[in-house]
Parts: structure tokens; sequence; C-alpha cells
């Protein structure tokens, strides 16, 4: 799963070697952009050199100012669109230039699925040495986008800091750890929008010391809201440094009367001087301890801690092409790989005969098997544990699988794996990924035995750099292939 906040790179410091590069830092110079990297910057050269320039469009010409050389390639900031694309598109987001979470706003949305669906290409012909265009290529389908892109996410993570004597929430600014204030995410859930800003104004009230990251004083530390976007329900984390919250019954009483759909106000103690959001200890202060969400007709109990896909709708639109790549009748044996709390698997057991999952966190593992039982799936089982150890010693137990699916992290799948995938030799594999890059690797590995029939990126972040697909793959002497 991939986060949406993008890595800020500072100015550099004088460089300690000078390196013989035609840019220097705090020179401005006019490029030409030729095309957009994985991360969504515009790609411009100078003298051959790369130079990467966040906000710029292929098919522009830009001033920018570098601020960060390396050997090969450098960054330089957006001063000027000298001349812009026809697919320019004024970002409708007022702190965009500031946050960071997006980096493509201001490309039109029809071109940042074409775009997507374009990095998916460039992977598959340079990393994976597949053909992507004619005779006996790969089919790459057009990315399957939202209708309407926006207000996607389910989840919000806020942190609470003060400006100027009052508490504020929103995003870190750009190299610093003051916060800036932020009461709408035009990519954010409105409910969750709402939810922060009644919070916010609870604490306010309520004298509530908002956290000095620098001191490591205050109490309110983080603000993070979950809705299930199908049912309604709200669920209010609130990460404290203490467990004491003093005006703690007020707190608790306005969240109830201000925000709608609220079933679940849970409290998290972090202590630590750290940037990690969620310390270990989980309190219910009020309601249950889950909230309920849908993913097609399966129901999903979701904690304070629990990972969930954030954009529910087209998590459905991704399941569902990964159930009909993995082609199960009902009589199938599936394994699902890197499983999380167990969505996939569940998708898949509506219509196989079992299905099998691994996930090396043990908590989820723990959430799979209530999920399982939540929806009566009795042909499931979930063990915890790297796949790569996992399944193999499933393999010598004697399961056999008709269709492997994995859904790697952005490293991609484990070696290991991948040779036990060729050894157990399923005459499907299904390979949902994050990461074109390495799906390419990968892919390229497995084609000793399978044929990649088709790759079909799914738009999971629209107006972020991040590309999931799902690729499907056929053993080399199915009746499929042959056909
Ligand atoms: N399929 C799930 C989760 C995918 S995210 C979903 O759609 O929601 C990738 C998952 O792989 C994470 O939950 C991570 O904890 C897990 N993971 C990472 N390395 C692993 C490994 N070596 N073996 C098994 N699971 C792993």
């Amino acid at each position: 799963m991939a986060k949406t906040t993008k890595k800020r790179r500072g100015p550099q410091k004088a460089a300690k070697v000078e390196l013989d590069v035609p840019v220097r830092v705090g020179q401005t110079v006019e490029v030409e952009i030729t095309g957009l990297n994985h991360e969504g910057a515009g790609v411009g050269r100078v003298e051959g050199y790369t130079l990467f320039v966040d906000g710029a469009l292929a098919g522009e010409r830009v001033r920018a100012r570098v601020d960060h050389v390396k050997k090969n390639f450098g960054f330089a900031k957006l001063s000027e669109v000298v001349e812009a694309s026809e697919h320019r598109f004024m970002p409708p987001c007022p702190l965009y230039d500031r946050c960071g979470g997006c980096s493509l706003q201001h490309l039109a949305y029809e071109e940042q699925l074409r775009h997507k669906q374009q990095i998916v290409r460039d992977n598959l012909r340079r990393i994976g040495g597949f053909s992507v265009e004619g005779e006996g290529a790969i089919t790459v389908h057009p990315t399957l986008g939202m209708s309407d892109p926006w207000r996607y996410r389910n989840k919000a993570q806020v942190p609470i800091g003060e400006e100027n004597g009052a508490l504020v929430g929103g995003f870190y600014a750009e190299k610093s750890h003051s916060i800036i204030d932020m009461n709408e995410c035009l990519i954010q859930h409105q409910a969750n929008d709402d939810a922060v800003t009644a919070v916010k104004k609870a604490a306010t009230k309520l004298n509530i010391a908002p956290y000095d990251e620098v001191r490591g004083t205050g109490l309110l530390r983080h603000v993070v809201v979950k809705v299930g976007v199908k049912t309604g329900e709200v669920m209010v984390v609130l990460v404290t440094t203490e467990e004491t919250i003093p005006q703690r019954e007020q707190l608790v009483e306005a969240i109830r009367s201000q925000v709608t759909g609220v079933a679940s106000i849970v409290q998290n103690i972090n202590p630590d001087k750290t940037n990690v959001i969620f310390g270990k200890k989980t309190v219910t202060l009020w309601g249950s301890d889950v909230i309920y969400d849908y993913i097609g007709p399966i129901k999903f109990a979701i904690s304070a801690r629990s990972f969930y896909q954030v954009n529910p709708a087209q998590t459905e639109v991704l399941y569902n092409k990964t159930l009909e790549y993995a082609g199960a009748t009902g009589t199938e044996t599936v394994i699902d790989a890197y499983c999380g709390i167990g969505t996939i698997s569940l998708f898949l057991a509506q219509k196989s005969k079992h299905v099998y999952g691994v996930e090396i966190v043990p908590e989820a593992i723990a959430d799979a098997k209530r999920n399982a039982e939540l929806n009566g799936l009795g042909n499931a089982t979930f063990e915890a544990g790297p796949a790569e150890v996992v399944i193999p010693a499933w393999k010598e137990k004697g399961i056999r699988a008709d269709v492997i699916v994995v859904d790697p992290p952005r490293k991609g799948c484990d070696e290991a794996l991948l040779m036990t995938i060729l050894e157990m030799q399923p005459e499907r594999v299904v390979y949902v990924s994050c990461n074109p890059s390495t799906l390419a690797r990968d892919l390229k590995v497995l084609a000793e035995r399978y044929e990649v029939k088709e790759v079909q990126p799914v738009d999971m972040f629209p107006h972020t750099g991040h590309v999931e697909s799902v690729a499907l793959l056929l053993r080399n002497d199915t009746e499929e292939r042959k056909a």
C-alpha cells in the first residue's frame, strides 16, 4: 500500500566536491520538459543533463531554479511556466503549492490516467524487456479511473500543533516543524474533513494543549479519522502524549454531539519523541472499538491500527479485476500472498474452493480471521509469516494451488517466493502491484514459465503519482494460452 505523502527535498548546501555538471545550485535555467517521471515530476535536459522539475508538464517550456544536483541528475523548483501544456489544469486546492500530498493536480485527470498507463508500459519495456506494442505484445489497458476523482480517501491523519498561540492541524510546512492549518483537503472524504474540524474546535475550546514537536511538550499530537464510506460510520482517534486527558468527558461529549456518524472514539498514547504517528497503547473512550465498511458484498471490521485500503471505491474495481483474472469458478484452490487483513482473500473466497492467505504482520492476520468469521466464509485459512517461508512450507505439506495472487509492498516479491511460484506452477498468477518497476522486474523472472497476458492499471490515488496495476499471467502450457 502506498502513502500519498511525497518526500520533500531540501535545498542542497554548498557541495563539498564540485560535480562536473552543466548546472549549479541556485542557478535559474530555462528548460523544455519532455516527460513525467514516476513521481509526477517533469523531466527535462540541460546540455544532456537530466533535471526533474516538480509541477512542470510534458511539452512545456519552464524556468526553474536548481536546488539539488547529483552526478547524473538534478532537481529544480518551478518558477515560471513560459509555454504551458494544453493539459495544464488549474489545481483547485488553495494549498496545492505548499502541501506536497498530491503531485499531479495540475494535470487534467484524463491525462493523469494516460500518464499512469504509459508508466506501466515504460517499465515493462525498460525493466522487464517485454514488448508493449505490435505482434505478441503485452496488452496494457487504459487506466481505470474514477468518474469523480475527488474526496475519495477514507482516512485522514492530521498532525496537531500550535501557531501564534492557536491550536492548528493540517500538514507540515516544507522543511520545517511548523504546521499549516488546513480545514479542507479535496481528496479527503467530506466526513473526515468535518470530523477533524470539529475535533480541532472542541480541543481549542477546552484548552487542550497541542503538541510541540520540537520541545516534546503538549498533549494532542494527531487526530486520525476513518470513515466507512458504505456504512457512514466514523472513527475518531486522538493520539496523545499521555493517557490522562484532563477534559476527557467534555471532549468526548463534544465529539459525540458534533461529529456526524461517529461510532467510535479511541485514544492512542504515544509518549515518544518520534515522527511515527501511533504509540503502543490504544484505549476506547466511547462506542465501539471498530467501525465497519463493505467492499462489494464483503464486510470488514476496521480498528484504529489496522490497515485498510484508502480508496474503497477503486479498491472494489481492483479486486473485481483480480477476481476476474483469477478465473475462479468455485472449484479452485487459491493462495493470496501478502494478504494484509484478508481483503483480496475474502473476495476470492466467494468464488473458490479454498483460499490460503499469508501476511507478515500477525495483527493483520488476526483481523483477517475475524473478517472471515464476520462474513461466514469458512473456506479461508490464514497464517502469519513471510510469504517466502510460509508458501514453500505449504507446498511441502502437499497444498497445491490453481491460482496464486500476490500483492507485495513497493519492493516487490522476494526472489525465493518467485522461485516457489515457478516450482508450484499454478495455472494462473495474478500480480497486484503498487510499483510498476518491481512489477516489471518480477514478471521478467516469472516469464520463464508464464506468459504475461495483460495488465490493467487502476487509479487508486487520483492526483498523486502512485500507479497501481494488476497483471494476469498464464502458465505456458495452458489451453487458454494456446487458444
Ligand atoms: N492485499 C492487501 C495488502 C497489500 S499491502 C490489501 O489489498 O489490502 C502488502 C502487504 O504485504 C502488507 O500488509 C505487508 O505487511 C505485507 N508484507 C510485507 N512483506 C511481507 C512478506 N515478506 N511476507 C508476507 N507479507 C508481507
